[in-house]
């Protein structure tokens, strides 16, 4: 079994709780060992990812952690300093992929909306986006034109 507990800081195998059932599903079971069914979550979803459980009554916690995008391993955090140690040391790895893949979404975004308006990639210029590159860009291609050898044209756009 994949359960650990974490107190203060200190990791032991097993967990002082009822085992989970050969066919219950986590959030069954965590319902059933006194834990609120909605997490707190860190990381990304379906990828590197801490999902926080908190007692109904009293201070414990539950966690658990999908360190890649398979296996998922239980930790029973029995207390709240076990908690923010917790948190201290792994929490900020997790919450930076969470960023990150929104910045990558952000990206997408506005790279699909900037070809909307340019007709572009953000790869590329014209004379709207970039007025100086786009006029740097024409009059190399005009000294090239002027030497006999061919112009660089790619990436700019009239
Ligand atoms: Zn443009």
């Amino acid at each position: 079994m994949n359960c650990f507990t974490y107190t203060r800081g200190a990791w032991s195998d097993g967990m002082a709780l009822p085992q989970i059932g050969e066919n219950e599903q986590h959030t069954e079971y965590l319902e059933r060992v006194g834990f609120s069914p909605m997490p707190h979550r860190l990381g990304v979803e379906f990828g590197s990812e801490i999902q926080l459980f908190e007692a109904e009554r009293g201070s414990s916690y539950f966690a658990v952690v999908q360190p890649m995008a398979n296996a998922t391993y239980d930790v029973h955090i029995p207390d709240f300093p076990s908690l923010m140690l917790f948190l201290k040391d792994f929490a900020a790895a997790f919450g930076t992929l969470d960023v990150q893949s929104q910045l990558q979404d952000l990206n997408d975004g506005m790279r699909k909306l900037f070809h909307a308006y340019h007709g572009h990639s953000l790869d590329q210029m014209c004379k709207q986006c970039d007025p100086d590159g786009y006029q740097k860009a024409q009059d190399a291609q005009t000294r090239f034109a002027n030497s006999g050898r061919p112009g660089p044209r790619a990436g700019v756009f009239e």
